[in-house]
């Protein structure tokens, strides 16, 4: 079986489009999702009902949340905000509905597939240095785990005799006897200095991972995002996939 495994769209629709249209080509069984498909961008509705179409799983994101549950945004900086309460102002109600299906990790297959950690999915923690990842793998037992949310692409390996490593290649061929934490990246706002946005494709009968990173028409989201009134600097980021 292929899959394709995506992360934080933020509303971005080109980025979005431009990463199906490469799924397709990469013949996957599945795609996943692993949330916040709205926040930061200027298409949430229209990225819903993509990943609604294109998705076999769906899980919930901070910003999904947030929406919904607006008391959250205490924990958000000034321009995830704003990004938040201009979505909440666009969003139809029966995408709103869908957005209240909260689903913070699902395990399939010997695999946990989450948005932030595994741990304590619900409380949004971050996995962003090699400690946080040894803590997580105390937390599990699972050959795999997949997540998001950091927005920047890296793999965390446990070996069979406990030592830790990470990795950033773009392929990476995956071991029985060692356990691994995969950041897919972010489809919608890439923050590793590569604007193109990034997924993961697993493919179970090589038992290979790959990142994934496709172009997409950056200045035509950054106008749209000027235009709508969102941060400029939310825009302008996107341009340098910081
Ligand atoms: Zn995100």
């Amino acid at each position: 079986m292929r899959y394709a495994i995506i992360s934080d769209i933020h509303s971005n629709l080109e980025a979005l489009t431009s990463v199906l249209e490469q799924i397709e080509k990469e013949q996957v069984d599945k795609t996943y999702c692993l949330g916040d498909i709205v926040g930061y961008g200027p298409n949430p509705n229209e990225c819903i009902e993509l990943i609604r179409k294109n998705c076999d799983m769906i899980l919930t994101g901070n910003h999904d949340y947030a929406c919904v549950e607006p008391s959250e945004l205490v924990y958000f900086n000034r321009f995830a905000t704003q990004a938040v309460n201009w979505t909440i102002d666009q969003i139809t109600k029966e995408n709103l509905r869908f957005l209240s299906n909260f689903t913070f990790k699902k395990i399939l297959n010997n695999i946990i597939y989450t948005h932030a950690n595994p741990h304590t999915p619900e409380t949004w923690e971050y996995i962003l240095s090699i400690d946080e990842a040894i803590f997580n793998f105390s937390q599990f037992t699972e050959h795999i785990c997949f997540i998001g949310h950091s927005h920047q692409p890296i793999t965390y390996i446990e070996d069979e005799k406990q030592k830790y490593t990470f990795d950033e290649e773009r392929e990476i061929a995956l071991q029985p006897n060692c356990r691994y934490i995969i950041n897919v990246g972010s489809v919608g706002q890439p923050r590793d200095n590569n604007p193109a946005s990034a997924f993961g494709v697993f493919d179970t009968s090589t038992e290979t991972y790959e990142l994934i990173r496709t172009g997409y028409n950056v200045e035509k989201t950054h106008k749209k995002m000027i235009e709508a009134g969102l941060p400029e600097f939310l825009a302008d980021r996107l341009l340098t996939g910081r």
